[in-house]
């Protein structure tokens, strides 16, 4: 474990993905939020500049490990569970930048050894955006397996709306240039505090 998360996430390397991840984006707003007893800022809604709206976040394949019935979950952190503990987080926006409360996110991914569990849920469950439009996700992060880099999956739908599956990358990742599905627009933000890591995601959907 100790390997892995040196050799994959050494601090030199975080603080590089970090400074590619914050390139200037500007933003509507921003809250104070508790997150693991820091209080810190995160970033509520990208700006739309007037007259404009909100790019939608792209579809991407389910993949071939989706499996269906997850059990409400938004801590994969459980016994027997290999990886480096982090949290996601983020909003569920409109294309004008408003939050979307009770989206189902369903999340699913490959554990620090990446490998997925075809047997039970490790790193499967769903949870919805609460009445601020907030998800969180207390997970690890995923491990590479054979033709991917590092991603999450996930399926969102709200009330009545058409399912977006998508997946999470990470910067600074190595196989991400040959990884034929990333995309650049699907890359968290990474920040570290103190021990603990952060990833920060805003989803738009459409209607
Ligand atoms: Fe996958």
């Amino acid at each position: 474990m100790a390997d892995f998360v040196s050799s994959t996430f050494s601090r030199r390397r975080f603080l590089r993905a970090v400074a590619v991840a914050v390139a200037p984006v500007s933003f509507l707003a921003r809250v104070r939020a508790t997150l693991g007893g820091e209080i810190e800022r995160v970033e509520l809604e990208p700006t739309p500049a007037a007259g404009e709206e909100l790019k939608l976040t792209p579809e991407e394949t389910t993949g071939p490990f989706f499996q269906p019935n997850s059990p409400l979950k938004n801590n994969f952190c459980e016994p027997g569970v290999n990886g480096a503990p982090i949290n996601v987080t983020g909003f569920v926006l409109d294309r004008r930048g408003k939050s979307v409360p009770g989206v189902l996110l369903d999340f699913w991914h490959a554990d620090g050894n990446g490998e997925y569990d075809f047997h039970g849920f490790r790193c499967r469950g769903h949870q919805s955006s609460d009445s601020n439009g907030r998800y969180t996700l207390k997970t690890v992060l995923p491990g590479l397996y054979p033709g991917r880099t590092r991603h999450y999956h996930v399926r969102l739908q709200a009330a009545n709306g058409p399912i977006l599956t998508t997946q999470l990358y990470f910067p600074g990742e190595e196989r991400n240039d040959k990884d034929s599905l990333f995309r650049a627009d699907l890359l968290v933000k990474l920040r570290e505090i103190k021990e603990e890591r952060i990833a920060n995601f805003n989803f738009v959907l459409a209607g």
